[in-house]
């Protein structure tokens, strides 16, 4: 395996970052230069549905992907919004620190109605969950419904899940769009934390630190 130093690693990032604007949505990127796979290394193709070689290529790859990013473990939150009083949550991991001074954060969402709301809003909540809080993780991302009902603590005009570890206030100051999702910039406008326990998900699974320790699929 080749291995590549830091100042080509740098080299190479930089030959492929473009800017994006500061506050619209990125410029539409050239395509990349697309290579067709070898026909031997294409899965076989069964069902009624068949994929054109090129299309099993693209779910093959999206599948390595998927692995190797599932290695990366992380914690699970409830991103949450309003609007005309309708108050609308989803499970998102997308989710990280991006400045210390200003505090920003970002929240990487697919096709989803929060993307559609988000625009109108202009604000968003996150929500930490605790390891008690696996049904509502279900819950916000349409996977089961809780047998418990949610409830939501408001800070000011916005709604955070009761019973989080963290919570934080967005106002959005940046949008840009990265493939086919939309990354949503937040300037931290509120914080508030307790100690116990996270909700992870590992290798497309939720488990707490003792579950996932050890876990290989
Ligand atoms: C671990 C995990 C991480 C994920 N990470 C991401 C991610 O980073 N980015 C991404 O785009 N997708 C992510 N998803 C997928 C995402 O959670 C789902 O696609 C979700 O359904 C998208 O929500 P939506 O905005 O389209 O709304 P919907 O699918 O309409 O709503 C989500 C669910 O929340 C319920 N709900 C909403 N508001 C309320 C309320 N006020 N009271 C009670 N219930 C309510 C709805 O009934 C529905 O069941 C993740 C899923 C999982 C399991």
């Amino acid at each position: 395996m080749s291995t590549v130093t830091d100042r080509e690693g740098v080299a190479r990032l930089t030959r492929v970052a473009r800017p994006t604007t500061s506050s619209g949505l990125m410029p539409p990127l050239r395509p990349a230069r697309k290579r067709e796979p070898p026909a031997a290394t294409l899965p076989p193709q069964t069902g009624v549905a068949r994929l054109t070689p090129k299309a099993a290529a693209v779910e093959q790859a999206a599948k390595a992907f998927r692995q190797v990013m599932g290695r990366f473990a992380t914690g699970v939150t409830v991103v949450t919004t309003v609007e005309r009083d309708t108050v609308h949550g989803m499970t998102a991991n997308g989710f990280l620190s991006v400045s210390l001074r200003p505090p920003l954060v970002l929240v990487s969402l697919g096709r989803c109605k929060m993307n559609e709301m988000l625009p109108r809003s202009g604000r968003y909540g996150i929500s930490v969950l605790s390891h008690e809080q696996q049904h509502f993780a279900a819950h916000f991302a349409a996977q089961k419904p809780s047998p418990v009902e949610p409830t939501f603590a408001w800070q000011g005009d916005l709604p955070l899940l009761e019973g989080s570890l963290a919570h934080l206030v967005c106002r959005v100051v940046d949008v840009h769009r990265a493939g086919d999702h939309v990354l949503w910039i937040g300037e931290v406008e509120y914080l508030d934390h307790r100690d116990d326990e996270p909700l992870l998900f590992y290798t497309g699974r939720f488990g707490t630190l003792r579950e996932i320790s050890g876990r290989t699929a």
